[in-house]
């Protein structure tokens, strides 16, 4: 969908039919211009014509139903996933910010692609209409947005941010910034950009190890962004916000889920004041090479980080049926 035809298409209109289009589109969900019928026919003609509303995807179901993983197919062709969440008390849509991802890490199926291009804001927009159209049936809606699917969003910055401010507009989605969230691997002039925002949107940093050296066996980019620089740029960052930061650390069967890297990982946080931050624990979803860790090894490591008074949570893994996952996707099924 190509947001910026829009506002070209409507721009010797009165300023109001933008909104109107915009409502159509972010909120009443409509999937083609004539269910617009506050617009006039020869208009609703044209858009269908220039702007259509028209996505190419394929949906594939958890045999839960908690998980919905769309694969969609862009005007060249490439392919991207996002994915659906359903919690009992929320949905959230884990969107992609580029074709591929250029950092590599060696978890990832992503980063096995490659890159191929950053990805448009009406593309990232669209990710989030596939979701929001199949809750729409059910009489429900997309309540939160994370940016952790294919891509590493700092390298998309603008683009992303653009996304945002449609997701957070009132005439778009209206989804609070407080409910969208940006992942990434530690690109340290994305976290102090968005340190400077004035949208409060939350921040994770993918850490996944406690020092350089683990990290860089998993994490090329570390060897560009040392945790230490990472931590300087966060320790900005809190100072600027004053907002909860989360690490997320992928739990990685006899690599990094050891007791002594639960002590060293609580002795690098503490430099942080302990109120803004929080660790979660991810169970590692395989995609070839590692294992996940063992529950007794989570529940050790955990115990670890509590004891040093660390707050730390374990996600619920979503998706693995569906090749949905974290660190699963990879532009096809
Ligand atoms: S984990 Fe994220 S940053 Fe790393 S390769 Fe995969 S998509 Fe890129």
């Amino acid at each position: 969908m190509n947001l910026y035809s829009l506002e070209k298409i409507l721009a010797d209109e009165p300023a109001f039919r933008l909104k109107q289009a915009r409502e159509a589109v972010f909120s009443k969900l409509i999937e083609n211009w004539d269910e617009a019928t506050n617009l006039s026919a020869a208009l609703r003609g044209k858009l269908n014509e220039e702007c259509p509303l028209k996505i190419d995807f394929k949906k594939f179901i958890s045999d839960d139903g908690a998980t919905i993983k769309f694969l969609i197919t862009l005007t060249d062709d490439f392919k991207i996933e996002s994915v659906l969440m359903r919690h009992e008390e929320r949905n959230t849509v884990c969107v992609s910010s580029e074709v591929g991802c250029p950092l590599a890490c060696a978890f990832c199926a992503t980063g096995k692609m490659g890159f191929k291009r950053n990805l448009l804001p009406g593309e990232i927009i669209e990710q989030v209409l596939c979701s929001a159209r199949f809750l729409k049936k059910e009489k429900q809606k997309v309540d939160s947005v994370v940016f952790m699917g294919m891509g590493e969003p700092f390298l998309n910055y603008e683009n992303v941010l653009s996304a945002i401010k449609i997701l957070n507009d009132k005439d778009g989605f209206g989804i609070g910034a407080r409910h969208i969230s940006i992942s990434t691997a530690g690109v340290v002039e994305g976290i102090r950009k968005l340190a400077k925002e004035s949208m409060q949107v939350n921040l994770a940093i993918s850490l996944h190890a406690p020092n350089d050296k683990l990290r860089n066996e998993i994490m090329p980019v570390g060897k560009k962004y040392s945790i230490k620089k990472i931590m300087s740029a966060v320790g900005e960052y809190l100072e600027a916000t004053d907002r909860k930061v989360m690490f997320e650390y992928l739990m990685i069967k006899n690599f990094n889920d050891k007791p002594e890297y639960a002590r060293e990982l609580a002795a690098l946080l503490a430099e942080l004041p302990r109120n803004l931050y929080f660790v979660n624990l991810i169970l590692y979803n395989p995609t070839g090479g590692f294992e996940p860790s063992k529950k007794e090894a989570v529940q050790k490591f955990k115990e670890i980080l509590q004891r040093a008074h660390v707050s730390v949570t374990e996600r619920y893994r979503f998706g693995r049926g569906v090749k949905g996952a974290c660190g699963q996707l990879a532009g096809g099924k």
